[in-house]
């Protein structure tokens, strides 16, 4: 059942109107294809959010952002906000090809050959073809300029041989973005390349990584003579830093950052439990009054972040990028990501549930948030650099 505006998301905000057409026509649509509710088990729910992936596709609610040469409708960033406020109103799956839909897609429609839009967007949009994004390693995380995979051009094919690690859905993945080194003996950010490699071959290795939710979402993937066509590079050879500068532009930008819908509807159910357990003796009302403070400090967060949201919206309809904005935006999500998890997961105790519940799941899992599309410290870094004008 799809949620009530006003009661979960707040005030309504002037250009994304609670009785706007687009909504209504989502609205029916979610209301013939109701998602069942998400599998705790880690391969059932990847599985769950690519068949959910593959209906929304097939009716064409998937990349409503990309243009409509490339299969998408070309929709504006303000119908792309009200989208995803639909979406966590409905209690829809996150969508799953994230790396290949958000990150890769539009990056190879600002630096890819035509034969690799034609080969690749397709599948990016139906779901069929899965991707990772191979830029991490043991010591290159923050510090990604010192990188070391290799990517050698031998006659009609790079060979790649290195490690990447926390490879998010590594093992789920058909193909894999890589950021290499194909000029011997360049340093820090030159003589960098972005292929495409395929995960099914002899020469690459991919290892799930357990964490401490019990998902093994992340990967470590060895490339030991992985072989790439030579015409799969994104951009140009040795223009890899570039290429993948765009590519951050698109994970700052957008993902997760739309997520302030997920997180009121997450709160509303930290509220219901903390009434509950008041009501059923379970939490003095002395407690039950601090955690109707806390969740007030969070609704108010929720709301920062949804106008963070509105505003880069806003800008990119405008034809603004959000530039250092950015990172505020992800830092706010980042953190708020976490405490969110942390009230969830207390409001499940207050109720005596605790073990293998979505509850306990959050809580853990939501510590990455932190991590993961640039630490809050590199955030930091940038707001304090860019946006403050502060010395390095
Ligand atoms: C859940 C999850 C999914 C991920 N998925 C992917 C993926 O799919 N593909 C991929 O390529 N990578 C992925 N990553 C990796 C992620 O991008 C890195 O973890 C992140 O960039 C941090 O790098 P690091 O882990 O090497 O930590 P480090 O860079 O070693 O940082 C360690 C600590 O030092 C701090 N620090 C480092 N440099 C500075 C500085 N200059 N100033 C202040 N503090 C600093 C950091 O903030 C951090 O607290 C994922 C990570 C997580 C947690």
């Amino acid at each position: 059942m799809t949620l009530p505006h006003h009661d979960v998301l707040g005030p309504e905000l002037p250009a994304v109107p609670y009785d706007h057409p687009f909504r209504g026509k989502l609205r029916d649509w979610l209301s013939q294809n109701q998602p069942a509710p998400e599998p705790l088990d880690q391969d059932e729910r990847f599985q769950h959010r690519r068949d959910w992936h593959r209906t929304m596709a097939k009716d064409g609610w998937v990349g409503l952002h990309w243009p409509e040469q490339y299969g998408g409708q070309g929709a504006d960033p303000v119908v792309q906000f009200m989208y995803y406020e639909e979406m966590a109103l409905a209690g829809a799956p996150e969508p799953v090809n994230t790396p290949g839909l958000i990150l890769l897609g539009p990056t190879l429609m600002a630096h890819g050959s035509a034969m690799l839009k034609e080969r690749f967007l397709p599948g990016i949009l139906s779901g069929d073809e899965m991707w990772c994004q191979g830029f991490s390693e043991p010591n290159a995380g923050s510090d990604l300029a010192s990188l070391r995979t290799r990517g050698d051009l031998v006659g009609d094919e790079w060979v790649i041989s290195g490690q990447k690690t926390w490879t998010t859905f590594g093992q789920y993945a058909d193909y894999c973005f890589v950021l290499c080194r194909t000029q011997p003996g360049s340093e820090r950010h030159r003589g960098l390349t972005m292929l495409i490699c395929p995960l099914d071959q002899p020469g690459v290795t991919v290892r799930p990584i357990r964490q401490i939710s019990g998902d093994e979402e992340f990967c470590e993937v060895f490339f030991d003579g992985a072989r790439v066509p030579r015409e799969w590079v994104v951009g140009e050879p040795g223009q890899g830093w570039a290429t993948a500068m765009t590519l951050f532009q698109f994970e700052r930008g957008d993902q997760g950052y739309t997520d302030h819908a997920r997180m009121l509807v997450k709160l509303r159910d930290v509220e219901r439990s903390v009434n509950e357990a008041e009501a059923t003796g379970q939490l003095s009302p002395a407690r039950a009054a601090q955690a109707r403070a806390r969740n007030s400090r969070l609704w108010v967060r929720c709301q920062e972040l949804r106008q963070l949201n509105y505003r880069g919206a806003l800008l990119a309809a405008d034809g603004q990028g959000l530039g250092a904005i950015g990172s505020m935006t992800n830092l706010v999500w980042g953190e708020l990501e976490k405490d969110l998890g942390s009230a969830f997961a207390e409001a499940a105790g207050h109720r005596g549930v605790v073990e293998g519940r979505h509850d306990t799941h959050d809580r853990l899992a939501s510590r990455a948030s932190s991590i993961y599309s640039g630490t809050s410290e590199i955030q930091r870094n940038i707001i304090a650099e860019r946006l403050l004008g502060l010395p390095r």
